[in-house]
């Protein structure tokens, strides 16, 4: 006979599972005790001998435990880390134990969350819950992950975990979208980035190998129906759309219930183009209209002074109308960066307009410029390509316009992180305001004014020097004269602008195609002293205006950048007086105020 070494102990038991049942006979009354015990644990935990589940092994003829054939399942899915997108491995245990679902993978709370929706989605789709312990486990576990979007993977993990399901195809899909109650799917922002990631699939370098591999191959994604357009506009994968988890169930029964989506990209592009707001519909301000249009052209950023009520914002709005038009790669961009923000506009799917964003003055920097501990893009990259409007610029609290500088420069922002840092685009135009003294009335009419020339003062020392060196035009917006607004002479529209802007961004593109930059206001000291030669009576005038108007020397360069466009709109290759003497005057308030 074969002795079991320290089969008495509480490590006894697994030994003795392993003896041979022959020599049963052989045994000792105690080592027959041990043996009996050992025997019904493990009947215990294959859930054998159970009366509970005998009399259900009745009751639903054997289904219940052809259930038990397959406990783990695997769907794929997709997170957002920042703009981009990463595989996500969901895994589903169903075994036995108490009634719990354990949900692990770094998931935040909206995830946490998402055991109770999918429930309730499960049990109202006419599905069954298994009442056992399910394990639900989120791969890469070391990136947090947040949003409600992993929902019906979850669900239809667990589905096909208890063989409700015909789990043979759910490794081709990758799977997205939030579950209600009722088992409805509801849309999911974020969907762009992750038809971008599947169709070119940049592996990141964050996922584990095998789940990259496994998610490269996966060309087909299930959306919710009314993120169906944005997901198609990556025309390389198979985009199905969705409302009810019924649906999905059925169709992973029988794949051709449902029909792929297919999108006319050029004309959604096309339709999507038209800005609700055009320059006509402004009466007046004709000095502002033509310094907006010189800013534009070169890109050059703008503060506009001008008492409450002068139009600073209907201006400003209409900003985005007179920029050349987005190319369909640049509009893809800005769409991804509004997707992951939830802020596509009727979720149209695609943005190819340029945004215009204004925040309050109250933001926080990390709103202004994104982070967080899930880092996520800020308003300045929401404004990207577009027009970042700053209404009361000495309002803003003073880190949250220094924390401009480094994207304005860079045209991007680096979140760093312990574990990595993201970049997020952030190319944009600043356009601010402010009254011309804390009441806001010092130029109208009838002034009536009565702020102290200190109280002036701190209110416009609130903007750094730093900020007011990256803002080349400064401009004067009066409020408009009853004569100019009940004018009824046609004002010229923001196409006919658009025409000049577009000439003169194209002799800049021309200009600078060797340079690495793309207009004027981009120039380097360098590049200033070789684009912008002046004659001789030029240099005089020049000259004679930083003595005699007693500018700083920052103004030098901005004066001769903004008169580099000037000439460039009235495609003249040298720069003359007049070009000069104009943009002279957009830095009049220079003098005045800033020095
Ligand atoms: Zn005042």
């Amino acid at each position: 006979m074969e002795r079991v070494p320290g089969f008495m102990g509480t490590a006894g038991v697994p030994l003795v599972r392993q003896a041979n049942i022959s020599y049963m006979s052989e045994l000792t009354p105690a080592v027959s005790f041990c043996f009996a015990f050992a025997k019904q644990n493990e009947t215990k935990r294959r859930g054998l001998n159970s009366p509970r589940l005998l009399s259900r092994k009745m009751r639903d003829g054997g289904a219940h435990l052809r259930r038990r054939i397959k406990m783990l399942a695997k769907v794929f899915s997709f997170g957002l880390l920042g703009i981009e997108a990463y595989p996500i491995e969901i895994e589903v245990d169903v075994s036995r134990g108490l009634p719990a679902v354990t949900l692990v993978g770094m998931a935040d709370t909206a995830i946490r969350e998402s055991k109770e929706r999918v429930k309730s989605a499960i049990k109202n789709s006419g599905f069954d819950w298994p009442g056992e312990r399910i394990t639900v486990s989120l791969a890469p576990s070391d990136i947090k992950k947040e949003g409600a979007c992993f929902d019906l993977a979850i669900a239809l993990g667990i589905l096909a975990a208890t063989q409700q399901l015909n789990s043979q195809n759910l490794k081709d899909y990758c799977i997205l979208g939030e579950l209600s109650l009722d088992g409805a799917l509801r849309p999911s922002p974020g969907i762009l980035p992750i038809s971008i990631a599947l169709a070119k699939f940049l592996p990141d370098p964050a996922s584990p190998e095998q789940v990259r591999q496994e998610a490269g191959k996966i060309k087909n994604i299930i959306v919710p129906i009314q993120n169906a357009k944005e997901a198609a506009i990556v025309s390389d994968i198979c985009v199905l759309p969705l409302k009810t988890l019924r649906e999905a169930v059925e169709f992973f029964n029988n794949l051709d219930t449902v029909k792929p989506f297919k999108l006319d990209l050029e004309g959604l592009f096309k339709q999507n183009s038209n800005y609700p707001v055009d320059f006509s519909e402004v009466k007046g301000q004709y000095l502002a209209k033509r310094a907006l249009e010189v800013a534009v052209a070169g890109r050059h950023n703008v503060l506009m002074l001008g008492p409450p009520g002068s139009g600073k914002t209907m201006l400003a709005k209409r900003i985005p109308t007179i920029i050349p038009d987005l190319s369909l790669e640049e509009a893809l961009e800005v769409t991804k960066i509004h997707s992951v923000m939830g802020t596509l506009p009727n979720r149209d799917g695609l943005m190819a307009i340029r945004p215009f964003r204004n925040p309050h003055h109250s933001i926080s920097s990390i709103a202004m410029v994104g982070g967080g501990s899930i880092p996520q893009p800020g308003e300045i990259s929401l404004a990207h390509q577009g027009v970042l409007f700053l209404d009361e610029l000495p309002e803003f609290h003073r880190d949250c316009l220094e924390a401009l500088r480094q994207p304005l420069e860079d045209g991007l922002i680096r979140i760093s992180r312990i574990k990595r840092s993201l970049l997020f685009p952030a190319s944009f135009m600043l356009i601010a305001a402010m009254n011309p003294c804390p009441c806001g009335t010092q130029w109208q009419h009838k002034n009536s004014c009565r702020c102290s020339t200190t109280q002036i003062a701190r209110y416009r020392s609130k903007i750094s020097g730093p900020l007011l060196d990256r803002i080349d035009i400064h401009i004067e917006v009066p409020a408009a004269r009853y004569q100019e607004l009940s004018s009824n002479l046609p004002a010229e529209s923001s196409s006919q602008i658009k025409e000049r802007v577009n000439k003169a961004r194209s002799i800049q593109r021309e200009r600078f195609k060797d340079e690495g930059i793309t207009c004027n206001a981009l120039m380097s000291h360098k590049q200033v002293r070789k684009f912008c030669v002046l004659g001789k009576e030029e240099s005089e005038l020049l000259k004679m205006a930083m003595t005699e108007l007693n500018f700083s020397a920052r103004a030098y360069d901005k004066i001769l950048k903004v008169s580099r466009t000037i000439a460039d709109l009235s495609e003249t290759e040298n720069i003359k007086t007049e070009h000069l003497s104009e943009a002279i005057q957009y830095r009049s308030l220079d003098r005045d105020f800033f020095v």
